[in-house]
């Protein structure tokens, strides 16, 4: 049974060791065992899954992920929370431990290694000041998923499932709505943590397509083109697209393809759908 998931619990493991929050590695601890057992819910987690979860923190939820799933490999930067694992995840003979920055793990290579390159789940309460290239990273390098089930900063999870015309609107939607249905799973206070978090979070469920839901001839090509379309959201679509210096369009030609696609040629990149973009870049790449 866990252990932590608790505030009392959580506490004697964080007095036992002395430990000392860094705010740099956004370590705020879910004390809060309804959460937890919602997240493992949404996660549909099974004896056959093997799960990535990154940043266990003292292992709270590691301890839930390791009842419920066949395997769970645990990245965790922060080399004085080590020990503290080990204490906390000693029932468990599921849980691999690795001491790293998620960002420089070769995630594909672990999938291959411990799950024979067959897609996992990742189950995390994101450290927020890395939530995007942590996404980004995960479906851009195409590694092997079923879904990512993750507790983000509220105004993130926002933005991942709005579309055209909203402020919030942007690279991260795209980029999301293009490989994954994204769910609110449910919003959380920030009572339920420790340190409190000065933001409102919630935790999101991001079901991988088999297929995307947009036909692109080039992946790679049309994230430089919405990159490129959101770095200057105050300029004209063409005028993004020509300024950017990853990108062998100039304005003129960027002007040209909206305009043969039926679109103003003064108009914003926050306007165009998903479908709008990939028709977009198969045009350019095509010209
Ligand atoms: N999972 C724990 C929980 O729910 O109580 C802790 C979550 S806390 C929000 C984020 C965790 O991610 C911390 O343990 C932090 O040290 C770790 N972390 C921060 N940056 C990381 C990185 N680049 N790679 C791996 N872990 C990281």
């Amino acid at each position: 049974m866990p252990t932590l998931g608790n505030p009392t619990g959580t506490i004697e493991i964080l007095k036992k060791y002395n430990f000392n929050f860094q705010k740099r590695f956004g370590q705020n601890f879910l004390i809060d065992s309804h959460i937890l057992e919602k997240i493992v819910d949404a996660a549909e987690i099974t004896k056959d899954d093997c799960v990535l979860e990154i940043g266990p923190g003292i292992g709270t939820m590691t301890q839930y992920l390791a009842e419920s799933a066949g395997e769970v490999i645990a990245v965790e930067i922060d080399k004085s929370l080590i020990p503290i694992l080990a204490d906390t995840l000693s029932p468990y003979d599921n849980v691999t431990v690795i001491n790293e920055d998620i960002l420089k793990v070769d995630i594909r290579k672990l999938v291959e290694e411990k799950n024979q390159g067959r897609p996992i789940k990742v189950v995390a309460n994101l450290p927020y000041y890395i939530t995007t290239p942590i996404i980004m990273g995960l479906f851009e390098s195409h590694v092997p998923l079923k879904s990512i089930t993750i507790m983000v900063q509220k105004e993130v999870a926002d933005r991942m499932q709005v579309g055209p015309g909203t402020k919030d609107y942007g690279a991260l939607s795209l980029a999301v709505q293009y490989y994954a249905k994204p769910k609110v799973v449910t919003y959380v206070s920030p009572e339920c943590f420790i340190p409190k978090p000065n933001v409102g979070s919630a935790v999101i469920r991001l079901e991988r397509y088999a297929e995307p839901p947009v036909e692109v001839k080039d992946e790679a090509f049309m994230f430089k083109v919405i990159r490129a379309a959101f770095n200057q959201r105050r300029k004209t679509l063409a005028n993004g697209l020509g300024n950017a210096s990853d990108l062998p369009v100039t304005r003129q030609q960027a002007q040209d393809a909206l305009e043969a696609l039926g679109f103003s040629a003064s108009i914003r990149g926050e306007a165009l759908t998903l479908e709008e973009f990939a028709k977009l870049s198969n045009y350019l790449l095509e010209q």
